[in-house]
């Protein structure tokens, strides 16, 4: 059996410095982090027995914070300001430039267009940045319930979430350049960063030539749905694992080849374990 495993697959560079992070600071005294630092169970638990102690909500902060690499809402900076709880912040820089485009562009009086997932935690993150002149949209068939606010901009910015789908972003920027009144200024900058459109881009071309396609990393993992799907769309025998226990092997018989590809949050021990099991299982 070959396996062919994704260059990019498993923790991009800003999961991997804020996990790198949190480790270092948690040698040197005690932390909270907001929230999961990444979705992935495995890596949260192991934080955890080092000491870390995670919290959902900036008011139950006992000593210094960690942001993480999603970001987070403005008023979460005020009330850790008001607490005097230091914040270690470690948005995600690909994330703070959308934070920042928000803000400014706002702040200029252009109406935002977010594409993405309303509740995913970046996009709350970004939102907060946009003041109240902003809609998310999650594909291009979202734009003509959008069309009568936004015809009566003088303004528009169109921006997405880090991990969105790069070819659904493509899709509302030429729906939204062919049915936006031409008076209207529409400005679009691409936010999807590299790390997964690289990633999406490999799990198409791996998933076209093999004939079962792996996808691992957690359920939750918005980047990751996202690889799943567009596995799905290239090869007709995909599955989706959160870790080695959850494959089964009856489905690798008579399989020759076989793709696997890893979300931005998935540590590289758990891709090994799976290449170390289906090697075992074919020897
Ligand atoms: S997926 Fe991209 S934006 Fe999100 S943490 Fe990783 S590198 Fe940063």
């Amino acid at each position: 059996m070959e396996i062919i495993i994704g260059k990019d697959a498993g923790f991009c560079y800003g999961v991997q410095r804020a996990v790198d992070r949190a480790i270092e600071e948690i040698e040197k005294e005690e932390i909270c982090c907001l929230g999961e630092i990444v979705h992935n169970q495995n890596v949260i638990d192991s934080l955890r027995t080092k000491g870390i102690k995670f919290i959902n909500n900036i008011e139950e902060a006992t000593s210094n914070t960690i942001i993480r690499a999603h970001g987070e809402p403005k008023s979460v900076y005020k009330k850790a300001k008001e607490m005097d709880i230091k914040l270690i912040d470690l948005t995600c820089p690909s994330v703070l430039k959308i934070q920042n485009l928000a803000d400014e562009y706002s702040k200029k009086g252009y109406f935002i267009i977010i594409v993405g997932k309303a509740n995913h935690p970046e996009v709350v993150g970004i939102k907060s940045r946009a003041e109240c002149n902003y809609r998310v949209i999650d594909n291009k068939n979202d734009i003509s319930e959008l069309l009568n606010i936004i015809n009566n901009k003088n303004k528009v910015l169109l921006i997405s979430q880090t991990t969105h789908s790069s070819k659904k972003f493509d899709e509302i920027a030429e729906e939204l350049k062919n049915s936006i009144n031409s008076d209207v200024k529409l400005e679009i900058k691409k936010t999807i960063c590299p790390s997964t459109e690289i990633r999406q881009k490999e799990t198409e071309e791996i998933a076209k030539k093999v004939d079962l396609m792996i996808i691992i990393g957690d359920k939750r993992s918005s980047n990751t749905n996202k690889l799943y799907d567009i596995a799905c769309n290239f090869c007709n025998n995909v599955v989706f694992v959160s870790n080695e226990t959850e494959i089964n092997l009856d489905r690798f018989n008579g399989i020759k080849r076989v793709g696997i590809m890893a979300g931005a949050s998935t540590p590289k021990e758990d891709i090994l374990k799976i290449k170390e099991l289906l090697l075992k299982n074919n020897s």
